[in-house]
């Protein structure tokens, strides 16, 4: 048997001063449920009673239970804990700990990078890092002094990611000999093979972070070069090459395939389609017309969690209002819904609107991934690949012909401990038998390349 490809198309990495720490703390969904839950069952029954008034009274003991909340477990700090690494080393420790296992959790990977899901062997993961561009957003914060940070230019988070490849590629994480518990960097003798990943990043991109015209065109032709002339198997191959040969610097060197695709952040202020400013929709058409011409994979975040700075979000994230203004223009572009739309979907209908999408022969192009979804919860009545189950069940097969794997990762560490139980939930799910090589590896393969 062939191993194949596993393909993940939607992850994240950053480090603390990539990810604007002030819109983190104040996603409504880092203060979850469970949070709540888990905060009131370690409050003692008699601390309910207390009326806020008296914390002013009895300090001491009030603050010394709320410190033991925040030292236990917890998923917050967790994410903040990964994210506290250097962004050089996030693959890295991502692929020792699937290679590794920890404390009493399975490996989910051999040594030869070898897993199998449902009967498929796989022996590479490729995964497809967006970058978000962030600037200026949410960072007048009001009765504090540093409130104007330095722009989060996304050129120098660009430049991070690719170093954090070149890095991956040329290091290896082993356990300290002095202490087994430690991990110590070392270079990787085997470099390009036996690496388990494959990382094809996606360029963050919001024109109206005022870029003009013109410094749209160079982009398009800076990075996306040859992309009208290649086939399919030529972009994987070119994408291979080029992958963690970035030396530091973006003068001099040819930019092309380094990137695979473009990433869409409609809540930080990105509308598709300004249809009242004129010149913001030429910069939007332009970018459809070249991503079409070039094939380019564009993802858009389509979730009603997440980063949220513009009052206009709903609007402009929502895939069926601006977005169905796009596809009517430009029913060719290759476009995933990431998320598969919201979470309370009786509320909002934006899954019901992708699937109308997926159904519709005029839309061959539109794919929706699975990133942050694919979770169990505790009473095991909510798993997500169930209700995928169920669609295909109501729907046919059709409705899974665009459907894409995708992690979140690292954002999806406020729901799950590790890319280890996240991958772990796709392999043992029951759902989706007979599906998953079409969603983890045919699709993604079509969406990136063809
Ligand atoms: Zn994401």
């Amino acid at each position: 048997m062939i191993p194949k490809k596993f393909y993940d198309s939607h992850f994240h990495v950053m480090d603390l001063s990539h990810a604007n720490l002030m819109a983190f703390l104040l996603r409504e969904d880092l203060i979850t449920k469970e949070t709540i839950r888990d905060f009131s069952r370690k409050m003692k029954w008699w601390m309910k009673l207390i009326p806020l008034g008296a914390i002013d009274l009895a300090p001491g003991v009030i603050v010394r239970k709320l410190k033991e909340f925040l030292e236990g477990p917890s998923k917050v700090k967790n994410l903040l804990s990964f994210m506290e690494n250097s962004i050089r080393f996030d693959f890295l420790i991502v692929e020792h700990f699937l290679k590794k296992g920890k404390e009493g959790k399975e490996r989910m990977i051999t040594s030869d990078n070898l897993f199998l899901v449902d009967d498929v062997l796989y022996n590479k993961i490729v995964l497809c890092p967006l970058v978000i561009d962030f600037r200026y957003k949410n960072m007048q914060q009001k009765g504090i002094f540093y409130n104007l940070p330095p722009n989060k230019s996304v050129i120098d988070q660009t430049a991070d990611l690719l170093t954090a490849i070149a890095h991956y590629m040329q290091y290896e994480l082993v356990p300290s000999t002095e202490f087994p518990d430690r991990l110590h960097v070392t270079s990787y003798g085997g470099y390009r093979k036996g690496k388990l990943f494959e990382i094809y990043p996606f360029l963050g991109l919001n024109p109206q972070n005022d870029y003009t015209l013109d410094q749209i065109k160079r982009i398009f032709k800076k990075y996306f070069s040859g992309f009208d002339l290649d086939t399919p198997k030529r972009r994987s191959e070119l994408l291979l090459q080029k992958m963690g040969t970035y030396g530091g610097t973006f003068e001099g060197i040819d930019l092309s395939y380094f990137f695979a695709g473009i990433k869409f952040y409609p809540p930080l202020g990105f509308d598709p389609w300004p249809e009242n400013d004129l010149l913001e929709l030429q910069k939007n058409c332009y970018i459809y017309e070249q991503c079409i011409r070039k094939r380019i994979p564009v993802t858009t975040h389509c979730s009603n969690g997440g980063f949220i700075t513009d009052p206009n979000a709903e609007t402009y994230t929502h895939p069926g209002k601006q977005w169905f203004k796009v596809l009517k223009h430009y029913p060719e572009l290759k476009l995933n819904f990431a998320h598969f739309g919201a979470r309370n979907d009786h509320q909002t209908h934006w899954r019901e609107q992708i699937i109308d999408y997926l159904l519709n022969k005029d839309y061959e192009n539109v794919y929706t991934d699975f990133s942050c979804r694919g979770f169990t919860t505790d009473k095991q009545e909510h798993h997500f690949y169930d209700e995928v189950e169920e669609l295909i069940e109501t729907y046919g097969n059709k409705v899974c012909d665009q459907m894409l794997f995708g992690s979140d990762f690292m954002i999806n560490l406020l729901w799950t401990d590790s890319y280890n139980q996240y991958l772990a939930n796709f392999k043992y799910t029951e759902a989706l038998r007979g599906h998953k090589e079409q969603i983890c590896s045919i699709n993604p393969e079509r969406f990136l390349f063809g």
